[in-house]
């Protein structure tokens, strides 16, 4: 497939679609109808999903002829690690405006961030405004140095990001036709609105976070801004537990069943609750035996190596 001149390559394309039989039986299915499309195994760090959205923004902020990447997440966010390792590759430098306040220790995706040379801003406890509006103030600090900051939004989500999963629709419906479920997590919202416009509403299952407040409402405003009639989208709001940063029971048994039944490691945050989602989906007839499943493996591995409970998961 031809790069578009609104890309930059970051990866190597179409990331493999792999069978996962031990896991489909596990959940019940049949062995072949569950396969993994491996985004986790995409660009440069521990790669992930949000290399697809940044092969974008990444070509945005050379047009505009920005020299630093600038923005935001949670402490272990995935899209800032992934954004600093896009700058190193396009030769920008990276600032990464967080939540909260410096932790002692920097592991998992913080320590890669640093290792990527990223400069990392506290903007301590923040809600979404109030992260927006520190990261605005890291832009006005850069230009005020004679710097040119390039905006990436929360999550690496605008509507022209977007599309990077239109394309992975593209790849998914080559790799196995007639997808019935593709199972994603629904963070900042990007992947699902491009995997929906892609595929149709009714074939993507998408499991919130709770990385946003209202899942609903934030991916309807990026099919919107892509142009897309959303149609009734399938979303699970039953994985959120206690909160985004906080591990749940069934995480912690969709994490050990992905690398007991087929060595994948998942997230403690996101793939955890997408497979923890597929499961409750099988236990509730959303998902059937003889029904062709791809289960999207967006990364995130890092971030279970900075996880404050992750020595829960050794079990
Ligand atoms: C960010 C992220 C997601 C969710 O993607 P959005 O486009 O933000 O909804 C899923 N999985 C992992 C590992 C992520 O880092």
């Amino acid at each position: 497939m031809p790069l578009s001149a609104d890309r930059v390559p970051l990866a190597t394309w179409p990331t493999p679609l792999e069978p996962a039989p031990r896991l489909s039986a596990a959940l019940g299915l049949h062995p072949d109808d569950l396969w993994v499309k491996r985004d986790d195994l995409a660009g440069p760090a521990g790669g992930g999903n949000k290399i697809r959205k940044l092969e974008r923004s990444g070509a945005e902020a050379l047009a505009a002829g920005a020299d630093v990447l600038l923005t935001s997440g949670a402490p272990q966010s995935n899209h800032a690690r992934l954004s600093a390792a896009a700058a190193a590759r396009l030769g920008l430098a990276a600032t990464l405006v967080l939540e909260g306040t410096a932790p002692d220790g920097e592991r998992g995706n913080l320590l890669l961030d640093r290792l990527l040379g990223a400069d990392v801003v506290w903007a301590g406890e923040v809600d979404a405004a109030g992260l927006a509006a520190a990261v605005e103030e890291e832009a006005e600090r850069l230009r005020g140095e004679g710097r040119r900051p390039h905006v990436v939004p929360f999550g690496g989500s605008s509507p022209t990001a977007a599309l990077a999963y239109v394309d992975a629709a593209v790849e998914i419906e080559q790799q196995r036709p007639g997808t019935e479920h593709l199972v994603v997590a629904l963070g900042s919202g990007g992947t699902t609105a491009g995997l929906v416009a892609g595929l149709g509403a009714e074939r993507v299952l998408a499991v919130h976070t709770g990385a946003v407040a209202d899942a609903e409402a934030t991916v309807r405003g990026l099919l919107e801004g892509m142009g897309v009639e959303a149609g009734t989208l399938r979303l699970r709001l039953d994985q959120v537990g206690a909160g985004y940063a906080h591990l749940t029971e069934p995480v912690v048994a969709a994490l050990r069943l992905a690398a007991r039944t087929e060595g994948l490691g998942l997230d403690p945050t996101y793939t955890g609750r997408a497979l923890a989602g597929l499961v409750a989906a099988v236990a509730d007839g959303d998902v059937r035996r003889g029904e062709r499943v791809v289960f999207l493996h967006s990364g995130g591995l890092p971030g279970l190596f900075g996880h404050p409970d992750a020595a829960r998961l050794a079990g």
